[in-house]
């Protein structure tokens, strides 16, 4: 019999959450959804003497539909601007990725990997910017204008009297259409979309992800998480060459009978708690504008994350901590419209390595070649490439 308790060995830890009728009404800066993306802005914000406000519309701590993985660069990224330790006590931490190919090619890349449940996680990361001086709020914001005087008016759903701020961070992730509605991303549904499960087995199964072709084409993984418990996934993308010809869980259902190591996980253990579904807003256009005035767009609310791998807490901690610099010193100067200077910073930050992640997706598409390519270079060039995807951009 599941019990909470016994499933989450790990549990997330307690961070203060006021309502947002209880808090002022003007900030200098108002950020919007506390995932990564959001509590790493208003982390760093918060540690510069900003004013500054976290909002959040769920109760902390809330899951997130996640495969709960933290590549090298995630880790790398934290550690840059020292909220790592403000986590590491909650990861799990794993020394190969092994990949398996559509055809049954296999790799094992030596490299620090981590996990960690989002709800645990998210907790962490709010925790840490509300150490930094951040306040942290349940509230959701339901649209965000701009006033003469070039300061934002931010409406509630959960309180009357609007909020006002100089600078607003839009960070709620593929669940939010505000950066869609000031311009800041494109309309389409997603990019990808991807389903993920728990289950508990005392198996020892390493961090794995499988392109096997009954998942074409798109990938499952297992990524272990301690005390027995692992994340079990699919996903693909929506937008590729090759359009899938399946539901996600069927998807699912092809990726735990006929992947061995999924197989292994799925017979010998117990599914724990609800399966979970969720778009991902991934593929970052690199033509669109992400900021505007004073209004900058984070994480995947600009569809941060990778195509091919759906990894993207990484991406959002860079683009949270890229937003918190520019804003800081756009409160230093005085200037009310950071988004050129944001625009640039994100640039330069981001987009040589998802012009190499685009690059790739072309790649991954051609599931014999990437498996020749597994067989040709597993004990040379590829874990090498793989290292250096992930060491950080
Ligand atoms: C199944 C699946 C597996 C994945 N696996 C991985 C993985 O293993 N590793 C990895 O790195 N990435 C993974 N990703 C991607 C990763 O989850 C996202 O890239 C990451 O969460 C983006 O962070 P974020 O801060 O931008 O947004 P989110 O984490 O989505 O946070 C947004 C927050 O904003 C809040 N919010 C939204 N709208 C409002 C509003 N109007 N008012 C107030 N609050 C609001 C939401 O409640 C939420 O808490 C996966 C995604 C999926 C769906």
């Amino acid at each position: 019999m599941w019990s909470p308790n016994k499933a989450w060995s790990n549990p997330a830890p307690a961070v203060e959450q006021i309502p947002v009728a209880d808090v002022d009404r003007a900030w200098d800066v108002v950020v919007i959804g506390a995932g990564p993306s959001g509590s790493i802005a208003a982390g760093l914000l918060g540690r510069s003497g900003a004013r500054t406000l976290l909002l959040e519309m769920d109760r902390f701590p809330r899951e997130k539909c996640c495969g709960d993985g933290l590549t090298p660069d995630t880790v790398k990224f934290l550690q840059a601007i020292d909220a790592w330790p403000a986590l590491q006590p909650h990861v799990f931490r794993h020394d190969t990725l092994k990949l398996r190919g559509a055809y049954g090619a296999e790799l094992d890349a030596v490299m620090p990997v981590h996990s960690c449940r989002r709800a645990v996680t998210d907790a962490a990361l709010a925790g840490w910017a509300v150490d930094g001086g951040a306040r942290f709020v349940q509230g959701k914001a339901a649209g965000v204008t701009r006033l003469q005087d070039r300061r934002y008016r931010i409406d509630l759903f959960d309180r009357d009297e609007p909020l006002v701020a100089r600078y607003v961070v839009l960070a709620g992730g593929c669940r939010t259409n505000l950066a869609i509605e000031y311009g800041l991303q494109e309309y389409r549904p997603s990019a990808m979309v991807a389903l993920r499960g728990y289950v508990r087995t005392d198996r020892t199964i390493p961090f794995y992800i499988s392109l096997i072709d009954a998942v074409q084409p798109g990938y499952g993984w297992v990524f272990p998480l301690g005390n027995g418990l692992h994340n079990i996934g699919v996903g693909f993308a929506l937008n590729g060459r090759k359009t899938p010809g399946m539901s996600l869980r069927q998807a699912f259902g092809a990726f735990t009978s006929e992947d061995t190591i999924a197989r292994s996980v799925t017979q010998n253990g117990e599914m724990v708690g609800a399966r979970g579904t969720s778009w991902i807003r991934a593929g970052m256009p690199l033509s669109l504008e992400k900021a505007n005035g004073g209004l900058l767009a984070v994480g995947e609310a600009i569809a941060a994350t990778t195509r091919i791998d759906g990894e993207g807490v990484g991406r959002a901690v860079l683009s949270g901590r890229v937003a918190a610099e520019i804003l800081t010193e756009a409160l230093r100067v005085g200037n009310p419209d950071p988004a050129l200077r944001y625009r640039k910073a994100l640039a330069s930050a981001m987009e040589p390595s998802y012009r190499i992640w685009h690059g790739l997706s072309y790649v991954m598409e051609h599931s014999r070649l990437v498996d020749r390519l597994i067989r040709l270079y597993k004990g040379v060039g590829l874990p090498k490439l793989i290292r250096y995807l992930y060491r950080g951009m």
